[in-house]
């Protein structure tokens, strides 16, 4: 038996700043990472797949209204919710991925079943939501994606603080931009998603992304999240990635094949790797943002070249580590 198995989680990198946290949102991010490393770690436990960890992960985090995926979706620039997901097993190197998806209630769920149960690898929008119906999910109403702290979100970020004020009255000052303290992400360094990576007991790695993408996005747009080697990769034979952060150039970069590229090419560590792509690669296009990978050996890497990234590793028979500030 492999007693290396871990599993990590992020919720999100960006410009969360400690002096604009409100403690009681500290808390409650700490606390729903913390039940959601449990809920991978007790799978990891029980000799469950690294694959059922991280989709069960990420369709706890997709459920839960404080990360930027599936309810608590940002809003696109039409005001509408356009979600985005991608899971990978490392042991075969198959994949599923959607993308621009509107009705689905658990994205990764959906590219969970497009690994499994179809010979291609992504559906977009309404093939996809075709793709769902058939294999027996159901529809939402996309009313379901609707956070009230979401659309405020999207309000500054298109400008319109006016409507924020009347939201907020005397907290804010006329014309002040600056975000309330119950937002915890400046809305100008919108940046969301959540991923999981795990190393199961029978060593084998798997990788899932899944987001909102960022507020106030074209419609139609698709960033790195759903892409194999961007924005979510595995590979047994060097690691699991999933990534966060302005999509564009995270696809630019092909960021998360090339944390397993470095490994497999130039010899290097798992943690040296995805710092040369965090901190050298990515910021040379100005990509903001980060990622969260673990080796064939157990290794953990979380980096980030943001203010903050929402984020946790969890080993079988120990306690979480959760942690959201530089
Ligand atoms: N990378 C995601 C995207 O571009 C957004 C994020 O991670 O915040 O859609």
């Amino acid at each position: 038996m492999n007693q290396t198995a871990v599993i990590a989680i992020h919720g999100g990198a960006g410009t969360i700043l400690r002096t604009l946290m409100d403690p009681d949102a500290e808390q409650r991010y700490h606390a729903s990472l913390r039940d959601i490393l449990a809920a991978g770690q007790s799978i990891l436990a029980g000799g469950g797949s690294a694959l059922d960890a991280v989709s069960e992960a990420v369709r706890l985090l997709e459920d839960n209204p404080l990360f930027n995926a599936g309810r608590g979706a940002v809003f696109t620039a039409d005001g509408t919710h356009e979600l985005d997901a991608a899971i990978m097993d490392g042991s075969t190197l198959e994949a599923g991925a959607i993308c621009c998806v509107t009705r689905l209630r658990n994205p990764i769920l959906v590219a969970r079943r497009v690994l499994e149960a179809s010979d291609h690898v992504m559906f977009t929008g309404a093939g996809a939501q075709a793709f769902a119906v058939a294999q027996g999910f159901e529809l939402v109403d996309p009313a379901y994606f609707h956070t009230d702290a979401r659309h405020k979100q999207w309000l500054l970020a298109r400008g319109e603080q006016r409507v924020m004020l009347d939201h907020d009255g005397a907290t804010l000052a006329d014309g002040e931009t600056e975000p309330t303290p119950h937002e915890p992400i400046d809305p100008n360094k919108k940046f969301g998603t959540v991923g999981a990576v795990a190393l199961d007991q029978r060593g084998h790695l798997a990788a899932a992304t899944s987001t909102g993408g960022v507020t106030n996005k074209q419609a139609g747009r698709v960033g790195d999240t759903p892409l194999i080697g961007a924005g979510c990769y595995a590979d047994d034979a060097t690691c699991a990635v999933s990534t966060t952060g302005s999509g564009e150039m995270f696809m630019r970069m092909v960021a998360a094949y090339d944390v397993a590229a470095q490994m497999a090419y130039r010899g290097v560590s798992l943690e040296e790797a995805a710092a040369d792509v965090v901190m050298k690669r990515l910021p040379r296009i100005n990509g903001r943002g980060g990622l969260i990978a673990v080796d064939a050996r157990g290794n953990v890497t979380l980096p980030f070249n943001t203010d903050g990234m929402y984020r946790g590793f969890v080993r079988v028979g120990v306690a979480p580590v959760t942690a959201i500030y530089r």
